[in-house]
């Protein structure tokens, strides 16, 4: 149970609840809309991009606690970066969470490495990743709605 313990750490459980970020924003030059059907997670990525930068995230949506809780987390990780640091940051995150060694180590995944746990967790990691891989789909300029199904 320890490890299940570690997965809902107060942080998750605070972003869970209290999820930062969470509004539209309006004059949004990316939106998109993910879906991750396993779960029934759904979420809304709203970014402003100002030439290379991510100047502005938010989100909002509905879903389990993993979901909310990444979603959160990324927006706070993502903010006032570059498209490309967005991008490294998605890699490392998701290999991380993957089980897969990226070179990622939980001190430059800062405080995203709280989500590590669901690697134990098979049904979880497509929460966790969702919030992300909408991010990803939104800077391609992706309209509609992305599903964690699509692709892969
Ligand atoms: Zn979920």
């Amino acid at each position: 149970m320890s490890a299940l313990h570690q997965l809902y750490q107060d942080m998750i459980i605070d972003h869970g609840r209290k999820p930062r970020n969470f509004h539209v924003t309006e004059n949004a030059n990316h939106v998109l809309e993910g879906f991750n059907p396993l779960c029934g997670d759904r979420l809304t990525v709203y970014i402003i991009q100002k030439e290379n930068l991510i100047q502005e995230i938010s989100f909002q949506g509905s879903g389990c606690a993993i979901s909310m809780a990444s979603a959160s987390l990324m927006t706070e990780a993502i903010k006032g970066k570059t498209v490309q640091e967005a991008k490294k940051i998605f890699e490392q995150f998701r290999g991380a969470v993957m089980g897969n060694n990226t070179g990622a180590s939980p001190d430059s995944l800062g405080k995203l490495s709280v989500l590590l746990g669901v690697s134990e967790f098979p049904s979880r990691i497509k929460c966790a990743i969702l919030a992300w891989h909408t991010l990803i789909n939104a800077l391609k300029n992706g309209a509609n709605t992305v599903s964690t199904e699509d692709g892969k």
